[in-house]
């Protein structure tokens, strides 16, 4: 799927599957991007034009936030140690079946915004749980 930043510097080749979207409520994506993040994992290959324009934040020990030099556009969160890609998914124009697959560190969600979607959900425990099982 192609996609791009807003002001289309920085270009995308990307494998997503766009009926698995992921939301996020943590803290640290609400403050990236003014809102829970929508994310699609990379599932194969990825190919960026436009690399020069990309500057990174290290966000933990073990991940960095990548955005748009030029328009401030949040393009994807990865790991540093692995090629996992969270690409954020409104880079994209997303088909018809784009679909909230899994919503996660649900118990940092804050009341203020409603957010109805019947995905199951995960809190920061569940996640932690998961991670810390895979390894
Ligand atoms: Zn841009
Ligand atoms: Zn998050």
């Amino acid at each position: 799927m192609i996609g791009q930043c807003l002001c289309g510097s920085v270009q995308f080749e990307a494998h997503i599957a766009p009926e698995k979207i992921t939301v996020c409520h943590c803290s640290m994506c609400r403050k990236w991007g003014g809102g829970p993040s929508l994310t699609l994992e990379l599932t194969d290959h990825l190919k960026v034009i436009g690399e020069k324009s990309i500057a990174k934040y290290a966000s933990s020990e073990w991940a960095a936030r990548y955005f748009c030099k030029q328009c401030g556009t949040n393009l994807y969160y990865k790991l540093n140690e692995r090629d996992y890609y969270s690409l954020n998914a409104e880079l994209f124009d997303l088909p018809e079946q784009a679909k909230i697959d899994l919503e996660i560190y649900t118990d940092h969600k804050p009341a203020y915004y409603p957010f109805l979607s019947s995905a199951p959900q995960m809190t920061e425990q569940d996640v932690i749980d998961l991670f810390s099982s895979e390894n």
